[in-house]
């Protein structure tokens, strides 16, 4: 389950950019993840919550924020979204494109709680 191996490594990034003692305050993770990165936000979710449970980072969630899939089209200049995987321009066909976004898998925010929100 590629998913579950994704969960982990988004566990390890928080392990390396947050101290021990904060863990148990990360309250959320925000991940930008493309059309085509290949991860079902759903699946991932559900793994990283099967992870975290018992851990100290039980209190973590992930807020997913997707992106489309577009080329730009060096014959006909159109940056634009396209069928998932087509590289082929769908405004004049043209082959000639580069993908621009819809590949990205990363963590882009770790947010930690208010020391106070969460103290008993
Ligand atoms: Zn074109």
């Amino acid at each position: 389950m590629h998913e579950l191996s994704v969960a982990q490594s988004i566990v390890e990034i928080i392990q390396q950019h947050v101290p021990r003692s904060e863990w148990e305050r990360v309250a959320a993770v925000r991940l930008k993840i493309g059309a085509i990165a290949g991860v079902v936000p759903e699946s991932l979710e559900f793994s990283f919550q099967a992870i975290t449970a018992e851990s100290t980072m039980s209190h973590a969630r992930l807020e997913i924020e997707s992106i489309p899939f577009r080329i730009h089209c060096h014959t006909c200049l159109t940056t634009a979204e396209n069928e998932i995987g087509v590289a082929q321009c769908s405004s004049c066909g043209s082959t000639d494109t580069n993908i621009i976004s819809g590949s990205e898998l990363d963590v882009s925010e770790i947010e930690i709680a208010d020391p106070e929100a969460v103290r008993p």
